[in-house]
């Protein structure tokens, strides 16, 4: 098996260090949305431990992906830096939302039930078909596992927020202005006081 070790890194003790740098190649796909990542444009690598082999793999993302997905490692990251970035403060704040609200990270975009089939991870009630839902990703031992559903409606009591349309703008990229106001009208619409 190839070896992905760093170059002269034989030093066991030397923490891990992600890196934001412009993407070498437009190979590397975002682990965040899954779309490629542009040549040259600023992204950021996420280095775990490599299960397969000596030595640390990276994770690549777009830096807004990152902000929604990976707000802690992006935070440490950002805040070691000290040349200027781009949007620096929208980045942060993005994250700094995910960590105030733990579950806003799994959002993965939003689309309407192809079935009836599905719970809602919320209140455990059937997603209608044709029904706006969230789908969900958790991040577990260095990867997204999709991990169900919550109805359009039921966003503030799981999410305890409602301000998840940049996110499911960034992951859900196909969906029209109207949809997206027809998903808001049901993310907003509802004053469940319900604690989740
Ligand atoms: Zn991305
Ligand atoms: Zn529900």
């Amino acid at each position: 098996m190839p070896s992905e070790e760093n170059p002269g890194g034989a030093e066991a003790e030397i923490p891990r260090a992600h890196v934001i740098e412009p993407a070498s190649s437009g190979r590397a796909k975002c682990r965040g949305c899954g779309e490629r990542i542009e040549k040259g444009a600023l992204r950021f690598g996420e280095k775990l431990e490599n299960p397969f082999a000596e030595g640390d793999m990276t994770h690549w993302f777009h830096l807004d992906c990152a902000a929604f997905k990976r707000p802690e490692p992006l935070l440490q990251t950002l805040g070691e830096r000290t040349e200027p970035l781009e949007d620096r403060a929208g980045l942060e704040a993005g994250a700094r939302q995910g960590l105030e609200h733990r579950r806003l990270p799994r959002v993965n975009g939003a689309e309407r039930s192809p079935s009836g089939r599905a719970k809602c991870r919320s209140c455990r009630e059937a997603i209608a078909s044709d029904a706006w839902r969230i789908p969900l990703v958790f991040w577990e031992e260095g990867r997204f596992a999709p991990s169900g559903f919550v109805h359009a409606r039921c966003a503030r009591a799981y999410f305890e927020t409602t301000d998840v349309i940049s996110r499911v703008r960034r992951f859900s990229p196909g969906l029209s202005e109207e949809e997206l106001g027809e998903l808001r009208g049901e993310v907003e619409g509802q004053d469940s006081g319900e604690p989740s």
